[in-house]
């Protein structure tokens, strides 16, 4: 229920699947909840907030603004305590030109900080960052990266150089303000978010899982994450959100490396008696290389066959009193979700 004394909360991105399930937490905890969106004029796309909103007893706002214009922001911020910058582009292919996702990333990043400077309300902005600005364009090493590592965006795919260059930027912009004009970041590094879907969208992450319910892969390709669930991601928000100490701070959150067979293997387990044919074979490098030409998404996932992704999430459960859920309770969430929302249909 939202509780008029709790402070004023601006989520960004509102449509998103992080950002849907971050303005759930803090509904939950009483905050009043402003959320930005591209265009109001999709209801479609915001129903399940709205609908969310009711169910909880929570306060929510919707409002205008993109990452790419100037426009909006001032007035998306006004009156905010705390913002959770959630947006940010996350196609599931690489696009043709990097600026498609580095421009709205950075310039986007520092659009939302700059309103937050000139509000004189902002006590904190939680920015969401990803792994992929800790443990990207190094050698494979099997190094275990921590919050002191940083992506070179100089070897990195156009996604997570523009996640690198904006969560710099972030950094450095916040530096720069006189204190009568600064406020404090701190930052989330998710790992590859899984977890249940709020809506039909299911969000570049999802589109593993589909793959694998739906049988649109014929194996499992040798490449593995470091997941997170998106709940566990939320109240990750909200702790740095809230705690004095995490200021200043970047953390990592995200669990142990799964490979994609293995994630297989626990949809099959619990879907194939049900009349799924989810794959839990390997698929030969030879063979995701010839499917590469055609599925960009598979030719984006080629720098990373093999390779473990190895980061610690210690100092998020050491300074937030961070915990993980299960990831098989993420990963079978996942599907079943996909199922009630008809992104995978039923059986
Ligand atoms: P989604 O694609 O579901 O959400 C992205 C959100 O950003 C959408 O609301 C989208 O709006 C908005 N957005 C994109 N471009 C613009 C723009 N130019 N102006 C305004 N809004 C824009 O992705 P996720 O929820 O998965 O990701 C959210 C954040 O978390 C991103 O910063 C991503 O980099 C990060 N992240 C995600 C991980 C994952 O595995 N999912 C892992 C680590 C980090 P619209 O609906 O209008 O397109």
């Amino acid at each position: 229920m939202a509780d008029a004394t709790k402070p004023l909360v601006l989520v960004t991105g509102a449509t998103g699947y992080i950002a849907g399930h971050c303005i759930r937490e803090l509904m939950e905890q009483g905050y009043r909840v402003r959320g930005t969106v591209r265009s109001l004029k999709d209801a479609g796309k915001t129903d399940h907030l709205r609908k969310m909103a009711s169910a909880l007893g929570g306060s929510l706002e919707l409002v205008e603004a993109n990452l790419s214009s100037d426009a909006g922001w001032p007035e998306a911020v006004a009156g905010c305590t705390y913002v959770q910058h959630v947006a940010s582009p996350f196609p599931p292919e690489v696009p043709k030109d990097e600026n498609e996702l580095i421009r709205p990333a950075v310039d986007g990043a520092l659009r939302v900080l700059k309103a937050c400077a000139a509000a004189g309300t902002v006590k904190r902005v939680v920015m969401t960052s990803s792994v992929a600005a800790v443990a990207m364009g190094h050698p494979p090493d099997e190094k275990v990266r921590t919050e002191a590592d940083w992506s070179n965006p100089d070897r990195c795919d156009p996604y997570p150089k523009s996640k690198t260059l904006a969560e710099k930027a972030a950094w450095d912009f916040v530096k720069s303000l006189p204190p009568e004009r600064r406020f404090e970041l701190a930052v989330i590094n998710p790992g590859f978010v899984l977890g249940p879907l709020l809506n039909a969208d299911q969000g570049t992450s999802g589109e593993l899982i589909r793959k694998l319910m739906v049988r649109d892969m014929p194996a499992c390709p040798e490449i593995g994450f470091a997941p997170v669930d998106v709940r566990d991601v939320a109240t990750a928000h909200r702790l740095a959100m809230e705690l004095p100490n995490a200021a200043g701070n970047r953390y990592i959150c995200a669990g142990d490396h799964i490979w994609v067979q293995d994630i297989a293997k626990i949809l099959a387990a619990e879907y194939n008696p049900r009349g799924y044919r989810i794959p839990t074979g390997k698929l030969p490098y030879a063979l995701m290389w010839i499917i590469a030409w055609f599925d960009k998404a598979v030719n984006l996932a080629l720098t990373f066959v093999g390779r473990k992704e190895i980061v610690s999430s210690a100092k998020a459960q050491q300074e937030l009193g961070w915990r993980m859920r299960p990831v098989r309770e993420s990963i079978l969430d996942t599907a079943r979700t996909m199922i009630e929302h008809g992104v995978v249909p039923a059986r």
